[in-house]
């Protein structure tokens, strides 16, 4: 038996989730890696998993939790072998495959990448799915040809998991970055990460002109809705947007006009399916890049039980930066 968080589904439909103790002969039979996992992470998905506020789970019952870093103690995979370190995110795990949030996970070999040398699992777990889309976004903007000259870089949802980790690589980078937030009271913080200016996201958030006054040479957008419309509305001419996310709806309530006036490039990230290669770079990247410091700044520590108090403030978007869960406090 190991200690995780299961989720239920009730007679009505909603989701009963506890921390319980769960049988290792549960573990998913098609998993050739068994981890003992050291952390997991609360990320916007787990949120919606956990409280069921949206139907993310797809098999019942199941252990949440998209992100997980920790040792192989069983393998049958050519690739992993008894102590190895790993890093496993997506692949939808924690809605279709049983996740990390829990001290075991039993997970298919194809989907795990070695923990980065000089890496700890915590500092993994700090950065994430968020952090580590975050990345993808950033790598998007520069594979795109967006230089730190070119201009300000908006990122929305600033001092969300995916926003906070997008501003310090983009100013360790060398771009300026400008943070839209609704916790104007944290632009100490935003700034402490990076930002050289801090607008608020009332600013963006609702419905704009389809073509609106030329300010950004780029941006990373975890919102969605009206933000992204009118961020689009105002990049300037060959911008390119790194669309990942959305915290405010999943709507895109714009017209073409910024996209065949402007040449402004959309680009939609996804990390649930990246291939293991592009992955590899994404956390060598953030290995480099990501210091420490910074992420002690980003970085709340909770407990497995705490996961689930947790998971309905990051749907309510009160959660600053990023929420590590040490699965065996
Ligand atoms: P967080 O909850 O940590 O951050 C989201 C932030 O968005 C909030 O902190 C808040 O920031 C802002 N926000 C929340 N509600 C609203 C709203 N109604 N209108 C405008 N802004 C709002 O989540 P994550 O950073 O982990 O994830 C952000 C988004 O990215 C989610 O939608 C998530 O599903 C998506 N995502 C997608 C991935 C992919 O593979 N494409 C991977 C990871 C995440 P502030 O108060 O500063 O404005």
């Amino acid at each position: 038996m190991f200690k995780g968080i299961l989720l239920n589904k009730n007679e009505d439909g909603t989701t009963r989730a506890e921390l319980t103790q769960i049988d290792e002969a549960s573990l998913p039979a098609d998993g050739d890696v068994t981890i003992a996992v050291e952390y997991s992470t609360i990320n916007y998905k787990d949120g919606l998993a956990i409280t069921g506020k949206s139907p993310v789970v797809r098999k019942w019952p199941m252990v949440p939790g998209i992100d997980g870093a920790g040792e192989v103690i069983a393998s049958t995979h050519a690739s992993w072998k008894v102590g190895d370190q790993v890093v496993l995110n997506g692949w939808g795990v924690g809605e279709a495959h049983m996740g990390c949030l829990a001290e075991r996970a039993k997970l298919k070999g194809d989907w795990l990448i070695p923990l980065p040398k000089g890496m700890s699992t915590r500092t993994a777990m700090s950065i994430g799915t968020a952090g580590y889309t975050a990345m993808l976004c950033s790598m998007a903007l520069a594979e795109q040809g967006v230089k730190p000259t070119d201009g300000e870089i908006l990122v929305t949802g600033a001092s969300g998991g995916v926003g906070s980790v997008a501003i310090a690589i983009l100013a360790a980078r060398g771009y300026k970055v400008v943070a839209s937030t609704g916790k104007l009271a944290e632009a100490d913080y935003l700034k402490s990460l990076g930002a050289v200016d801090v607008i608020d996201r009332a600013e963006l958030s609702a419905p704009g002109k389809a073509m609106q006054k030329e300010r950004w040479a780029g941006v990373v957008d975890s919102v969605g809705s009206h933000t992204l419309a009118n961020a689009v509305a105002q990049c300037r001419y060959g911008a390119t947007v790194a669309a990942c996310g959305l915290a405010q709806g999943m709507d895109f309530p714009a017209t073409v006009a910024p996209f065949i006036l402007r040449g402004v490039k959309l680009i939609g990230v996804d990390s649930v399916m990246v291939p293991i290669a592009r992955r590899i770079a994404a956390w060598s990247n953030l290995a480099l890049e990501i210091k420490p410091d910074t992420l002690d700044k980003i970085t709340h520590e909770i407990t497995l039980a705490q996961a689930l108090e947790w998971a309905p403030k990051i749907l309510a978007g009160a959660v600053k930066g990023r929420l590590v869960v040490n699965v065996r406090a």
